[in-house]
């Protein structure tokens, strides 16, 4: 090795990353290609916006373009860019190392992705840049200037683990790769990227809206001119892609393969959309947008520093990125772009969140995905299932901060609930199964469905066949605080304030009113025996099953959310809440006439603790001292066996 050449390893992740692409047989190599340009066409983006901001940059953008080159006999493919190029730091950063990684998803998979099928569907999912290269090349070499540097950098590698990188001294502006093509296969003539004829029609079929002209140098054969004379072979320089931007052209124009392949392009993303969204304004404020509702959610969607989607471009320039200004954060996984024709190139991120046009095209933009989505929901089921099963949890985070949108909202969401195991129902489906005389939308919160369907505050609703929601994504426990009622009926926890299930068999007031005065003493004994538990102590109707439950308060924080709150690092205080007892319960009529008969024995009052304790762990509770419980169980077993 040379004195200069330094050999540096791949960082983990991007060592099982690439080994995956080397021995790929990913069924869609060709894309190789429309990643390399992908990131060229970023990188002239990047120069153009950077010369414009930054005055004193010595660069010439007169030309800014991409070029490909085939070497036939050399077997090698080169696609060349004059952008903004790499420093030999962000070489190392951003090849050698993936940007997505870090996260214990990634790492997971990786391990996992043991078969080809299961290789493959990593490769589409996390979306594999410039790694896809090593699935047709056997070497890649990517020299890189970086706009403004005087030094350039050589990179090399053989995608085995290992990478050299060296610093060179002259280099053109911009950044080329260059693909040494594996060994030709004889019987994959689909596959020769040696070839202009696939080259042009890959770009023409994965690149054509690129908005920077991408050229090759073609052959041109003139037939000869008269019979017996030669056919004339010249070269010439061709620009092979339209450079149309595929916003501002009329959807009927635009071919479903196109608008997949610039999605591709634009989310960085290698599944297929679910759905385009095309808009246009005209009058005071222009703009065009193009919107796409991925198929899969991406896997850092909970991540905070995820990226949104939508890309700001002024006058066919891009201007930015990521521009949270044009999506709400809970649809942060709509992907796309917005140009706007009359904002200045100059806008920054801080002029935009004051820009009263641009909080008006937010507006619009949410109003059309959400209809979109209810399009979906009424039109295509098998879609809406899709769409909701990868990103209901975050559209329902809207349901807490976009009061506007709110209703809408509520129609486009869909819940499990006691009704179908396998189907979700809209809020709309269960109010049309209510009972008669039931007025209220019941639900039941907490961490999965099995553990729901066991709680005990569940029991009489199931005895009666109330529907219950069972919502499980932690979202939820927040959101029902806000959200009152829907198509004028209220929203109720089984699991909080009072509920009247009032049916055929329901005790007669005078029934009830023995019953209580029966049990008057208990509850003012249980009351005060379990003060440091629980605020009060009451008769249930809501249980048929179980002995007890613990019941919050109406407007009480019921112990999921305050645990929530804690995790995101507010204190909060968790007030106590109510035991209710089911009065038919042997435990509990026996705990009656045990406090009768001998209220100063101590084994009742650890009865009562014994009681509360069961009804916290039935709801998938925690106790407060589990040593204790234990402790008085074992010592009441040992008395029964
Ligand atoms: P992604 O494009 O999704 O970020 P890639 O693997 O395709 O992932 O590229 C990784 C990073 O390497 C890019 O984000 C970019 O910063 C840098 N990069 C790749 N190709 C080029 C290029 N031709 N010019 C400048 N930077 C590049
Ligand atoms: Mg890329």
């Amino acid at each position: 090795m040379n004195a200069g050449v330094e050999q540096l390893e791949f960082q983990a992740e991007a060592r099982q990353l690439l080994d995956l692409m080397v021995h790929s047989v990913y069924s869609n190599k060709d894309s190789f290609l429309r990643e390399l340009i992908s990131n060229a066409s970023d990188a002239l983006d990047k120069l153009r916006l950077e010369a414009f901001r930054n005055k004193d940059l010595k660069v010439d953008t007169s030309d800014l373009h991409i070029e490909i080159d085939v070497d036939k006999g050399a077997r090698t493919l080169t696609i060349r860019d004059n952008g903004i190029g790499m420093t030999r730091d962000e070489v190392i950063g951003l090849i050698g190392t993936l940007a997505k990684s870090g996260t214990a998803e990634l790492r997971q998979q990786l391990r996992e992705a043991k078969n080809a099928a299961a290789s493959e569907e990593l490769i589409g999912q996390f979306g594999i840049g410039f790694y896809s290269s090593f699935m047709v090349a056997d070497k890649v070499e990517l020299l890189t200037h970086k706009a403004g540097e005087s030094e350039a950098t050589k990179w090399e590698s053989s995608g085995e683990g290992t990478y050299t990188i060296e610093a060179v001294d002259d280099a053109p502006q911009g950044t080329s790769v260059t693909l040494h093509l594996k060994p030709e296969d004889a019987e994959d003539e689909l596959h020769d990227y040696t070839s202009d004829w696939k080259i042009k029609s890959l770009v023409k079929q994965y690149s054509d809206f690129i908005a920077w002209p991408i050229r090759m140098e073609v052959e041109r054969r003139t037939p000869p001119a008269e019979e017996g004379g030669e056919e004339v072979v010249t070269i010439e320089t061709e620009t092979i892609n339209s450079m149309k931007a595929l916003w501002a052209r009329p959807k009927d124009e635009v071919s479903e393969e196109e608008y997949k392949e610039f999605y591709k392009h634009i989310a960085h993303a290698w599944d297929d959309p679910l759905e385009v969204i095309a808009m246009k304004a005209e009058g005071t404020f222009e703009y065009q947008a193009l919107l796409f509702i991925p198929s899969h959610a991406p896997f850092d969607m909970f991540n905070r520093d995820a990226k949104v989607g939508v890309q700001l471009y002024v006058k066919r320039v891009f201007i930015m990125g990521d521009c949270d200004q044009l999506m709400p954060e809970y649809l942060r996984f709509v992907k796309g772009v917005v140009d706007a024709q009359d904002l200045s190139l100059n806008v920054s991120r801080e002029i935009l969140q004051q820009d009263r046009q641009i909080n008006a095209i937010r507006r619009r933009l949410t109003k059309k995905v959400l209809s979109t989505i209810k399009e979906l929901q009424s039109e295509r089921a098998e879609d809406y299932r899709t769409f909701w099963t990868q990103f209901g949890r975050v559209v329902k985070e809207g349901l807490l901060s976009d009061f506007d949108n709110q209703d809408t909202l509520l129609q486009i969401s869909s819940f499990a609930s006691t009704h179908s195991e396998e189907d979700a129902t809209t809020l709309a489906e269960y109010v049309e199964r209510m009972k008669d005389g039931q007025e209220q939308i019941f639900y039941a919160t907490g961490e999965t469905r099995q553990q729901l369907l066991k709680s005990p505050h569940l029991e009489a609703f199931r005895a009666k066949g109330y529907e219950v929601l069972l919502l499980t994504d932690p979202v939820d426990e927040v959101w029902v605080g806000s959200v009152t009622e829907f198509d004028g009926k209220p929203l109720q926890s089984v699991a909080k304030g009072e509920v009247d299930l009032d049916s055929g068999e329901e005790k007669s007031e005078a029934e009830r009113e023995e019953q209580e005065k029966e049990f008057a003493d208990l509850l003012t004994w249980l009351k005060e025996t379990l003060s440091e538990h629980v605020k009060e102590v009451r008769l249930s109707t809501r249980l048929t099953e179980s002995p007890a439950c613990l019941i919050t308060d109406a407007f009480g924080m019921t112990p999921a959310l305050a645990r929530i709150y804690q995790a995101s690092g507010q204190a909060v205080p968790v007030g106590k809440r109510i035991l209710e007892l089911n009065p038919s319960h042997p435990l509990v009529t026996g705990l009656r006439q045990a406090h009768q008969e001998r209220a100063d024995d101590p084994t009742v009052a650890e009865t009562a603790e014994l009681l509360y304790g069961t009804a916290l762990l039935a709801e998938g509770g925690a106790l407060e001292d589990p040593a204790r419980f234990a402790e008085l169980l074992a010592d009441r077993l040992a008395r029964t066996v």
